[in-house]
C-alpha cells in the first residue's frame, strides 16, 4: 500500500495552513522540507529534512535549494535546533545554507552545531567548504563571517556563530557525531559514485529514523546502518529500468529496504520520470509500509 501521512500540503500552501498539518501532534516526526532532487521542478524543493520532538524542530538535515522557503513554511524556528547535518556537498543538498543563516543572529543566540563530511579529490571536506563560502578574508559571503568566529561586518546582521565538526566518510564504521539534548545522530559514509556522503541515523525518545541521502546502494554495511529502523528515509534519484554511477535504481532502494527490516520506507529526492513505475518497481522487493515523499509531509515516527 503506498500513501502519504496527512498528504502532501500544495505548493502555495499558506504558512498557517502548514502550521495546522499536525508535524507537532507526536513525540517524535519526521518532515520533509524538499521531497525533489537536482533538476528544476515545479513542485518539489530539492533535498532538506527536519525532524521534530514534541513541538520543536530539533535536526535539520540537508539544506538544497528551496529548504529556506520551506523552513520559513513548516513554521520550525533557527533557535530550536540542536544540530545541522549536511550529508554531502552537492548544491541540492547544501545550496541554501547561506539563506538560512543570513541575519540568523536575529533569531538565535546560542552557536549552532553543524556537522558535514570530509573531502576528497574534486570535492572539499565541510570546514574548507565553509570557510570558502565565510571566510573574513576569501569568503564568497564575507558578510557572513560571523559564522566563523570573526567579527561580524559593518552594518550587517551576520550570521549565528557555527560550532563545525567534519566526519569521516571514508571510515568504515559508523561514527557518533552528536550525543546532546536527547539526539544521539550517527554518520556513515555511503557510496555516492566518488563523492564523500554520509548516512546519519538518530535515536531518540526509543525510536530511531535513518536519512540515507542519495547513495548506489552497494554498501552492505548500510543494511547494518539502517537495520530496524522504525523510519527510513531513501533517495529515489531515477527512474525505472534505468542505472546511474551515482544512484540507487528503484529496484536497489526496495531490496536495501526490505533487507535493513525497517518500520516505514520513505521514498524522497524524486526526479521528474514515471513515479508509479519506480514505486511498483521499488514494491517488487519491498513488502512493508511505504510513504512517497512530498514536500511539507509530516510523517509520525513510531
Ligand atoms: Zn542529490
Ligand atoms: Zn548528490
Amino acid at each position: 500500500m503506498v500513501f502519504a501521512v496527512f498528504g502532501a500540503v500544495p505548493a502555495l500552501a499558506s504558512p498557517n495552513h502548514v502550521a495546522a498539518q499536525g508535524c507537532v501532534g507526536n513525540p517524535v516526526t519526521v518532515q520533509i522540507l524538499g521531497s525533489g532532487g537536482p533538476r528544476i521542478n515545479p513542485d518539489r524543493a530539492s533535498a532538506s529534512y527536519l525532524l521534530w520532538i514534541d513541538a520543536q524542530a530539533k535536526l535539520l538535515l540537508d539544506t538544497g535549494g528551496g529548504a529556506y522557503l520551506r523552513f520559513g513554511q513548516s513554521r520550525a524556528r533557527l533557535a530550536d535546533l540542536s544540530l545541522v547535518a549536511i550529508s554531502h556537498l552537492h548544491p541540492d543538498h547544501v545550496s541554501d545554507l547561506p539563506a538560512i543563516l543570513w541575519t540568523s543572529t536575529a533569531l538565535r543566540e546560542a552557536p549552532l552545531p553543524i556537522v558535514g563530511p570530509s573531502g576528497t579529490e574534486g570535492m572539499t571536506d565541510f570546514q574548507t567548504f565553509l570557510n570558502r563560502l565565510f571566510g573574513a578574508e576569501q569568503g564568497a559571503f564575507q558578510v557572513l563571517r560571523s559564522t566563523l568566529g570573526a567579527p561580524p561586518a559593518p552594518a550587517s546582521g551576520g550570521g549565528v556563530r557555527l560550532e563545525v565538526s567534519v566526519a569521516d566518510a571514508r571510515k568504515t564504521e559508523a561514527t557518533t557525531v552528536f550525543d546532546k539534548d536527547g539526539l544521539t545522530v550517527t554518520a556513515l559514509g555511503i557510496p555516492h559514485g566518488p563523492f564523500p556522503t554520509l548516512a546519519y541515523r538518530v535515536q531518540t525518545r526509543g525510536v530511531s529514523i535513518v536519512f540515507s541521502s542519495d547513495q548506489t546502494g552497494t554498501n552492505p554495511r548500510f543494511i547494518d546502518f539502517a537495520r530496524g529502523a522504525n523510519v527510513l528515509i531513501m533517495h529515489m534519484a531515477i527512474a525505472a529500468g534505468t542505472k546511474s554511477p551515482l544512484h540507487a535504481s528503484p529496484a536497489v532502494v526496495g531490496r536495501v529496504a526490505q533487507e535493513a527490516g525497517v518500520g516505514r520506507l520513505i521514498l524522497s529526492h524524486i526526479g521528474l520520470f514515471d513515479l508509479d513505475a519506480a514505486v511498483a518497481e521499488v514494491k517488487q522487493a519491498y513488502t512493508g509500509p511505504l510513504t512517497v515523499g512530498a514536500d511539507l509531509q509530516c510523517t509520525p515516527v513510531q
